[in-house]
Order: structure tokens, then C-alpha cells, then sequence
């Protein structure tokens, strides 16, 4: 399929010219004539698919079109969970739309000075992309007209709901006509979504685009709950201990602390080498040869820098910190479990992360059991839902399910634990506790004994596509 046969208008047609498209993604293909049609559309699309211009062209194409409304609000509103997917699509739409004589595209984000956000707003806008709590500031001060609002988008509608934006998004929407074509993007479409959709969309199509799915069935995900960097670090120690560990990544947040722990690694006799973006090509071409000729049994990397590596002896990942997004996380455990082999993939969270992990779990489509060392076990049990919010604020799983659906079921008070870790709570805890996590050695054995040893996966592997369109090409 090309883009001509899509019927876009030719000054958008001109623009994706220059931007070297050549013909649309299956998101594009699919979700713009629906769009184009004038329906609401939900849509499964993970960044890097080609969503934005999924949304943003048969957006265009409205403005290339005068409103018959005189006002000066925008016609487009485009909801992101954060500030820097916010400018991602400002900026994409700057380059699509830039032959169009009404296209002027403003931010409202958070963080950024009121007065000039007021300005721009007092001024012609044609599309408004907003992250939604300063959007709602600017609501309730009167400064947004939305009575020639024509399209509203929901971008990451999903991240939006873990981030707990819910009453926000429901507060914008509620201020907009109801005659708004809507539009539903989240990487999943789950039954939380569905609530979403039902609640905000008018019959919408739904689209599923087939992304290649997580192969991540030769993986086993564990998770370990972590109090201090002390405790990472002894469970990193306990892990490369084990004679199954061959090879390795160990992935950190900071290209410092792979420096720092490759270091360390090394004054303890490990055979670690760091990797990331500040080493020349050269010297880390030098460390990915020496990696694959099994010079190397720990990598101590960043993301960046692990792009790509197709090293088939390595049989752990290690995050020894959670990656920032959740594809990054589906991107890192790929490391192992190369060519048909099977791998480990360890991540350490601490009792803040809930939210992040869910995020990752959201993506995945699968649930990763938590695991306990005899020994080093968590002296801080995690929290459902995560955060560290006082007792009194109810967590994002409970405002979700309170506002968003009625359907979706209430948080689990153990969230994150196997069902043989519950087991095992229950064998630790004689008074039938389980919330009382174990403290001693021998009890966690129990643990141990009760969850099979390596404990099992609850997977719910239906949903998610790992890899998004362009990676890989
Ligand atoms: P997105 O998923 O919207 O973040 O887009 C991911 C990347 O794909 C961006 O760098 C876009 O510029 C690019 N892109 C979007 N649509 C196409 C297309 N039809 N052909 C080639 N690249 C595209």
C-alpha cells in the first residue's frame, strides 16, 4: 500500500515525501482510513511503529480543512502521559504538518513556566498536546477553549492509567464537545482499556496490529525485592556464584555505575568489563569480541550501549537497576535465551518500583515471580500498587479500579509473589500471617523447598508485542 492510495491531503503527502516514507507502517494502514472515516478508533501500538503519524496525518488532514468554528482553541488535543513523549509528538507533527497553513502546534506541559504557557494559549492554536495535570490547571483558570475541539487523542492511554492520570483525563475530557472524534492508543488492549474505551470512545473500531510477540517463552523471569544498594550488591555476588551463570549482563542505570561495579567485579576476581555510550567504538568493539570469544563472564552495561548484542553464551540478564521504560526491559532480556538457547533473567526492584514493574509486566503480557535467597532476603516487604505514598493516599490500583472500571480486580495484597511464594509465606508464618515475610535462613529455605526450587512463573503471555516495527529493520 502507498500513501496516495490513503487519500491524505497532498501537502501531507509532500511532507512524509520528505521524510523519506516511502509507504505506511500496519498501524498506519490500518488505523488511518478508519480515522479518515470520521470513527473513534482504540488501537494497540507500541512506540516505535509508527503510531504518531497513525494519529497525527488524518489529524492533519481535518485542519487542512477551516473550522466553522470562530474561536481560538485548539481543534486537536493530543493527551501523553509524559513531557518527553508530549515533545516527541509536537515535534513529529511540526514536521508533518509543515506545508499546512493551519497547523500551529503548542505544549502545555508540566514544570514549564505559567506565563508563557498562558500566552500561547491566548493565541490561535490548532493542535494542543498536553501532558494532563498542568492541562487540568489551565482548565479550571479558564485559559482552554474547546468549543472548536474536534479530535481528541489519548496517547499511551495505558501508561496514562498506571501513572494514576485517570481523574485528570476524565476531568479534560469532560470539557470537551461531545461531538470530539476520539482516539485510544495504549501498547496493550486489555479489559482496563475496554473500560476506558467504553467510557470515553463512541463504538470504536479496534485495532490490533500483529506485532511480532515477545519470545520470551525460553526465559525465566525472576524477581528479587531489594532494601539498599548493599543488598543488590550481595545478591549480585550470590548470583555470579552460580556455576550455571556462563556468561552475563548486568545492566545499570548510569553509564558511572557500570563503570563503578565493573570495577569492583574485577577486584574480585570476576572476569567484568563495562560497556556504554561514553567508551570509543573502538574500545567497545574490543569488549564485544572479547564478550563473544568468552573472555568476559560479566558485562556490566547501559542500555544503550547493549543494543543489539547477539552473544549466544550469555545465560543471564541481570537488571541491577529497572530500565526507565518497559520496552527497554523486553529489549534486555532478549540478551539471553539467544538462538533457541534458554536464559535467566534476574531483576533486583526495591519496594518503590510497583509501579514500574506493573508497567513492564502491562507490557509483557507476563507476571515475573518473585524470588527470595536464603539468607538475603527483603527486610521491607513491598507494597502493592507501589510508591511511596502515605497510608492514607489510595495507591494508583486502587484509584484505577474505583474510577476507570468496574470490572477490573482489586489489588492484590501480595502483588508480585508466586503462588509458591505464597505457599511459602504461609509455611514461614505458623499463625497463617502471610503477610509476614520470613526472616531467618531456614524459613526461606522452606520457601525455597515449597515454590520447586526456582519457584514458577504465573504467566498470562496473551498479550503484548515485544519488538515494534521499526526495531529490527
Ligand atoms: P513512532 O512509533 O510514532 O514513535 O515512530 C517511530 C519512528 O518511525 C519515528 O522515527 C518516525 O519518524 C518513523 N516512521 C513513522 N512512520 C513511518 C513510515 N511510514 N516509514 C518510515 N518511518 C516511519
Amino acid at each position: 500500500m502507498s500513501f496516495e492510495s490513503l487519500n491524505l491531503h497532498p501537502l501531507i503527502l509532500k511532507a512524509i515525501n520528505d521524510a523519506g516514507y516511502t509507504s505506511p507502517t500496519p498501524i498506519q494502514e490500518q488505523a488511518i482510513p478508519e480515522l479518515l472515516t470520521g470513527h473513534d478508533v482504540m488501537a494497540s501500538a507500541q512506540t516505535g511503529t509508527g503510531k504518531t503519524a497513525a494519529f497525527m496525518l488524518p489529524a492533519l488532514h481535518r485542519l487542512a480543512s477551516p473550522s466553522q468554528a470562530r474561536s481560538r482553541g485548539p481543534r486537536v488535543l493530543v493527551l501523553t502521559p509524559t513531557r518527553e513523549l508530549a515533545l516527541q509528538v509536537s515535534e513529529a507533527t511540526a514536521k508533518y504538518g509543515k506545508y499546512l497553513p493551519r497547523a500551529k502546534v503548542v505544549s502545555i506541559l508540566g514544570g514549564m513556566p505559567y506565563p508563557l504557557q498562558n500566552k500561547l494559549l491566548s493565541q490561535m492554536v490548532d493542535i494542543l498536546v498536553a501532558t494532563p495535570g498542568r492541562l487540568v490547571d489551565h482548565i479550571q483558570r479558564g485559559r482552554i477553549d474547546f468549543s472548536r475541539l474536534e479530535m481528541l487523542v489519548l496517547d499511551e492511554a495505558d501508561r496514562m492509567l498506571d501513572m494514576g492520570f485517570i481523574e485528570d483525563v476524565e476531568r479534560i475530557v469532560s470539557a470537551t464537545p461531545a461531538t470530539r472524534q476520539t482516539l485510544l492508543f495504549s501498547a496493550t488492549l486489555d479489559s482496563a482499556m475496554d473500560n476506558v474505551a467504553a467510557r470515553l470512545l463512541n463504538s470504536p473500531k479496534r485495532i490490533q496490529v500483529a506485532t511480532s510477540k515477545a519470545r520470551l517463552s525460553n526465559i525465566e523471569q525472576r524477581l528479587h525485592y531489594v532494601d539498599d544498594i548493599s543488598h543488590k550488591n550481595q545478591l549480585l555476588d550470590h548470583l555470579l556464584q552460580d556455576i550455571a551463570l556462563k556468561q552475563a549482563i548486568v545492566f545499570t542505570a548510569t553509564k558511572r555505575d557500570a563503570d563503578t561495579i565493573a570495577d569492583s567485579l574485577s577486584a574480585q576476581g570476576h572476569a567484568a568489563a563495562a560497556l556504554h555510550g561514553d567508551m570509543s567504538q573502538r574500545d567497545r568493539n574490543r569488549t564485544l569480541i572479547k564478550l563473544r570469544q568468552g573472555g568476559i563472564r560479566v558485562l556490566v552495561a547501559t542500555d544503550v550501549a547493549a543494543r543489539g548484542i547477539d552473544v549466544a553464551g550469555i545465560t543471564h540478564v541481570i537488571n541491577f537497576d529497572l530500565p526507565k521504560f518497559a520496552e527497554d526491559y523486553v529489549h534486555r532480556i532478549g540478551r539471553t535465551g539467544r538462538a533457541g538457547a534458554s536464559g535467566i533473567a534476574v531483576s533486583f526492584a526495591s519496594s518503590k518500583d510497583g509501579i514500574h514493574l506493573k508497567k513492564i509486566e502491562r507490557f509483557t503480557g507476563q507476571r515475573i515471580a518473585s524470588h527470595i535467597v536464603p539468607g538475603l532476603e527483603p527486610r521491607v516487604k513491598p507494597r502493592p500498587g507501589g510508591g511511596a505514598q502515605p497510608r492514607s493516599t489510595p495507591s494508583v490500583a486502587h484509584k484505577r479500579s474505583r474510577t476507570w472500571s468496574s470490572d477490573v480486580p482489586p489489588p492484590r495484597s501480595n502483588a508480585y509473589r508466586s503462588e509458591g511464594d505464597w505457599k511459602a509465606g504461609q509455611s514461614r508464618s505458623p499463625a497463617g500471617n502471610r503477610d509476614t515475610w520470613g526472616n531467618t535462613a531456614s524459613n526461606a529455605r522452606t520457601a525455597r523447598a515449597s515454590s520447586g526450587g526456582n519457584g514458577r512463573r504465573d504467566s498470562f503471555g496473551n498479550t503484548a508485542g515485544s519488538s515494534a516495527y521499526f526495531r529490527g529493520k
